[in-house]
């Protein structure tokens, strides 16, 4: 492995709009540094306008805001949870936290993302073990959407509650919804990686006052206002910090022409083979609408997948594999799972490629050279 610093072009490096040191500025002059503040405050008032919720609360980490999406959820040890296979492993570690056992479901070809009909046969199944999931978790990966009015359906169908990770989605959007509104607690991380950054972030929404309020209290070491020093429960220190809040005020204004430009980045990479020989993608269906975090295709062969990222790498250019599935990692050796090889064959396929909003098109063209040039 080489040095991150060796390479000329990222992945998805973190872009600055222009205005973040004049929000930090402010931010230092106000003198407010710790966690809270005017800030976050209007961060979290951004984030409710654009995914369309009542409650948001800001925390300083995406990983952060599903360890507290199980803790309001009241998920506790012994607990089983189910969590899409094909995803980072951010989205099953809080699981972990809890002393609660993660069961992995396996994606849907269109989508890439938890499949409706194996959840629905693992929950059926499940239940001849007495076994009743508490929560699931599905993500939108690589900021495509998932199947998310099936996925509901089967949640209300047997009554447990859906958190949607969209860590990675902020800006795609279904029938013009944007995502982040389709879990009872849903989940966004500003790591920066993702498309809008605060140097390390993430927030937790919901419009349930009671799983709001929880989630504050327990992001905060539990502290109850009006019983100073009376910590009743064991808390976290999970809160945003207005430092960190000023920066995303400065980033979240410019998340629609990123994604436009992410989307761009994505269609140009799309033409390197039109008949599809090469390249495998998941489509925008009608109403479908992908941020594209990540550009990400599936190559014909394992080999040749390797062949470009190596070919790219003696250019000092970033390239990745895509996930590995979550089942396949030592640490979840022995969890339960319902696996039909979709993560798997996209795990041994797949690449993502450079996806950076600041990407030049004569970077990309370079790019798309390289990989045109190998057989
Ligand atoms: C980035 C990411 C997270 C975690 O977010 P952090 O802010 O890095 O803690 C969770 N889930 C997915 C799918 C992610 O990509």
């Amino acid at each position: 492995m080489q040095e991150a610093n060796h390479y000329r072009i990222f992945l998805s490096p973190p872009y600055q709009g222009g205005e973040e040191l004049k929000y930090l500025t402010k931010a230092l002059e106000s003198n407010w540094l710790a966690p809270g503040g005017i800030y976050v405050k209007q961060f979290e008032e951004k984030l409710k306008e654009i995914t369309n919720r009542k409650y948001c609360v800001a925390l300083n980490s995406g990983t952060a805001a599903i360890h507290l999406a199980l803790k309001v959820l009241g998920v506790s040890a012994g607990d089983y949870i189910i969590c899409q296979t094909f995803s980072f492993v951010a989205t099953a570690n809080p699981i972990a936290y809890q002393g609660a056992f993660p069961i992995f479901i396996d994606s849907e070809k269109e989508t890439w993302n938890m499949d409706p009909e194996l959840l629905e046969e693992a929950i059926i199944d499940l239940r001849k073990s007495n076994i009743r999931p508490k929560a699931i978790i599905y993500t939108h990966i690589y900021g495509n959407p998932a199947k998310v009015d099936e996925l509901i359906n089967i949640s209300e169908k047997y009554q447990i509650p859906i958190i949607e990770d969209a860590a990675e989605a902020l800006g795609a959007s279904i029938n013009k919804r944007s995502i982040g509104q389709f879990g009872v607690v849903s989940i966004l991380s500003f790591n920066g990686n993702k498309v809008i950054t605060t140097s390390g972030g993430g927030a937790l929404l919901t419009d349930d006052l009671y799983l709001s309020e929880r989630a504050l209290l327990l992001s905060n070491q539990a502290r109850d206002e009006k019983k100073p020093y009376s910590h009743v429960e064991v808390g976290y220190n999970y809160r945003m910090s207005n430092i960190s809040a000023s920066l995303g005020m400065a980033q979240i204004s410019h998340l629609g022409e990123w994604v436009n430009r992410k989307r761009r980045i994505f269609e140009t990479y799309q033409k390197i083979n039109a008949r599809r020989t090469i390249f495998y993608w998941t489509e925008d269906k009608l109403g479908i609408y992908s941020n594209r975090w990540l550009s990400v295709f599936l190559i014909e062969s394992m080999e040749k997948r390797d062949k470009i990222i190596e070919a790219l790498r003696n250019m000092r250019i970033e390239s990745r594999r895509l996930w590995q599935p979550l089942h396949l990692l030592a640490i979840f050796k022995g969890q339960k799972s319902y696996i039909s090889g979709v993560a798997n064959d996209l795990f041994t396929n797949g690449i993502c490629l450079p996806s950076g909003v600041g990407l030049k098109n004569e970077e990309q063209d370079e790019i798309i050279q390289l990989i045109k040039s190998i057989n």
